[in-house]
């Protein structure tokens, strides 16, 4: 490949469901529901994988860890994202920045964000201040303001070593 960076865009979604923890870029967040899904159900560090593999047109993370492998019941999303990672570093290039945007209602996640943005620069091995991470409601409106679900949206830019 001849170009110095890369761009991608991932996008998620998973909904909301009783007796299921909620994990969010890698961490608990306490809260009354988690979200459903075959792994962990870890949205936003799905939409990073997503944008991870699509800077490099690698396809999706469905494809790489499909839902219908018994393997991937109950997957450690974080694992998933480090070996994302590991085929963008095997190819000679690294994250220059991540941002994201995490769309619900509830819960409110201003106090947790920097923990968040923490456990994705360790997971990417990059510092902090390459790591945005974002929080909005849908004003009410659509399956996330009706606090039905989580929407993730992430872009990278990687840069070669
Ligand atoms: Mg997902």
């Amino acid at each position: 490949m001849n170009t110095n960076f890369r761009i991608g865009f991932g996008y998620d979604v998973h909904a909301f469901a009783e007796n299921r923890k909620l994990i969010l870029g890698g961490i608990e967040i306490p809260y009354e529901k988690g979200l459903l899904g075959h792994s962990d159900a870890d949205v936003l560090l799905h939409a990073i994988c997503d944008a991870l593999l699509g800077a490099f047109a690698l396809g999706d993370i469905g494809k790489h860890f499909p839902d219908t492998d018994p393997k991937y019941k109950g997957a450690d999303s974080t694992v998933l994202l480090k070996e994302v990672y590991a085929m963008i570093t095997d190819q000679g290039y690294e994250l220059a920045n991540c941002d994201s945007t995490l769309v619900l209602e509830k819960p409110k996640l201003l106090d947790h964000i920097d923990s968040i943005r923490e456990k994705i620069a360790e997971l990417l091995d990059c510092s902090i201040d390459q790591i945005s991470v974002k929080a909005t409601t849908s004003e009410k409106m659509g399956f996330a303001g009706r606090g039905e679900g989580v929407a993730a949206y992430s872009t990278v830019l990687v840069q070669r070593k």
